[in-house]
């Protein structure tokens, strides 16, 4: 495997890293844990919030045109896009017809996914993010989101202080208490809401029967972008239309206690279409596809569509816990990144992320949408193999295994050879040193047990036969 595995490895030298990791997982999935542990129906709400995603992927086409028609009558414009260059370019000639050379944007997956802001700054247009988060990010040059809720998790807080003091006016001073870097944030970012025309976000959901477009954040941040500029341009996976607005209450009860923890999200923003003389009075919806028809088309692989990026499968993961997002290579990291990634490409990049977990299931307990990631990572593995030829010494030797496994004399031969084998390379009952050939990988991390002197089916013959 090379890719993930060789970032893996970089990111698994910064021990910073996995500290500032280790404590952002383990405070976030304690605080999951308990307020999903106060809500007695847990489960059955998993099984609704499940069922609204089988239903909207069920009938994808018909809930898009409904979305499209409700936004329309309430004053909006819906633009589909294709891919990420069709979308780039429709933002890009939005903003242009607004008379605006900077936006100012809610923190958005699906912008990060289509490479938004460098295809802006090749128009001569200026993106400012305005997540904290997100900004820490932007003002580190050359650094990328590393987490799906908490962007830059790979940095602590006197990283940041750092980053404050050499890149924001007026920040020469700030100390790494909280409160001082999120003022000297608040204060940067207010003149920006305040003078910036158009506004960019993604969608968290969007309700087809009414139009309603839904963003949920913890700032306040994302609702002076929906509400201050003239304009907002909203880019949104195809895959996050809800058939009605009743399966939004589903999701809204879902989403903040999976994701931050908390029984209720801080800032709820919904709008439909537009209103005269209260907020953007111009509104774009940009439907993006980007992969997601194709993933549809696979009948185990489709799921990955249903997710409501909550990031709880990340913070349980025991891979993402130690390597981080970085390593992933994708704007989807962990578990959801895993499987989504390469489905997304159509299999032309990330085709290595399904192997980059231990298959131990924890994402799919947490996933409140019951998204089976196990599953759908092994169903990926033999896709990979299959359709672009990858892994081969896999392959090859799970096909020699099938071949041993199906005849008696095949298999007991296999089993005396591999005593045979071992034996020179046995201690203590265990292998110790690296085998070599496609087998190193196996024993470069870990002891094997040797073969036993005596197989079952001697010890049978011998004794009961
Ligand atoms: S796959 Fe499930 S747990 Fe992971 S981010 Fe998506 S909804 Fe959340």
């Amino acid at each position: 495997m090379t890719g993930f595995a060789d970032a893996a490895r970089e990111e698994l030298r910064n021990p910073q890293l996995r500290r500032n990791l280790r404590k952002a997982t383990t405070t976030i999935r304690a605080k999951r844990a308990a307020v999903v542990g106060e809500v007695d129906e847990w489960e059955a709400l998993r099984d609704a919030g499940e069922n609204v995603k089988q239903r909207a992927m069920a009938d994808l086409a018909t809930h898009l045109e409904q979305l499209e028609a409700s936004v329309t009558r309430a004053g909006g414009t819906v633009h589909w896009a294709r891919d990420a260059a069709e979308a780039c370019a429709i933002v890009a000639r939005l903003t242009r017809a607004a008379g605006s050379d900077e936006v100012i944007k809610v923190k958005s997956m699906a912008t990060d996914e289509i490479g938004l802001n460098d295809a802006l700054a090749l128009q001569g247009i200026t993106a400012h993010e305005t997540d904290l988060a997100e900004l820490i990010v932007q003002l580190a040059d050359g650094d990328r989101p590393s987490h799906i809720l908490v962007p830059a998790i790979h940095r602590n807080r006197s990283e940041i202080r750092d980053l404050f003091r050499a890149t924001l006016p007026d920040a020469a001073t700030v100390s790494d208490d909280p409160r001082d870097l999120a003022e000297a944030a608040r204060r940067y970012l207010r003149e920006k809401f305040l003078s910036v025309k158009v506004g960019v976000s993604g969608a968290n959901f969007a309700v087809a029967e009414t139009g309603t477009v839904g963003v949920v954040e913890s700032e306040g941040n994302g609702r002076m972008c929906t509400t201050l500029p003239d304009t907002l341009i909203t880019v949104m996976g195809i895959e996050k239309v809800l058939p009605t607005f009743a399966d939004l209450g589903i999701m809204l009860e879902l989403l903040p206690r999976s994701s931050t923890g908390e029984r209720m999200n801080p800032y709820t923003s919904l709008w439909t279409g537009v209103t005269p003389g209260d907020g953007p009075q111009d509104f774009h919806l940009v439907l993006l596809d980007a992969g997601r028809t194709a993933t549809l088309a696979d009948p185990v692989g489709r799921d990955a569509l249903h997710c409501i990026r909550c990031s709880a499968c990340l913070n349980v993961c025991p891979v993402f816990e130690r390597t981080g997002g970085h390593a992933y290579g994708s704007t989807y990291p962990g578990p959801i990144g895993a499987i989504l990634t390469p489905q997304l490409s159509e299999l032309k990049s990330g085709t290595d992320l399904p192997w980059a977990s231990s298959l131990c299931g924890a994402c799919y307990e947490v996933c409140p949408v019951k998204i089976d990631i196990p599953s759908i990572l092994v169903h990926l593995r033999g896709r990979v193999i299959r359709e672009t030829g990858g892994h081969k010494g896999e392959s090859l030797a799970m096909e020699a295994l099938a071949r041993t496994f199906a005849h008696r004399r095949r298999y007991e031969a296999a089993q005396k050879a591999a005593r045979l084998g071992a034996l020179p390379l046995s201690k203590d009952g265990r292998i110790e040193r690296r085998l070599p050939g496609p087998l190193k990988g196996w024993t470069a991390v870990r002891d094997l047990p040797a073969p036993p002197k005596q197989s079952f089916r001697d010890w049978w013959r011998e004794n009961r036969g």
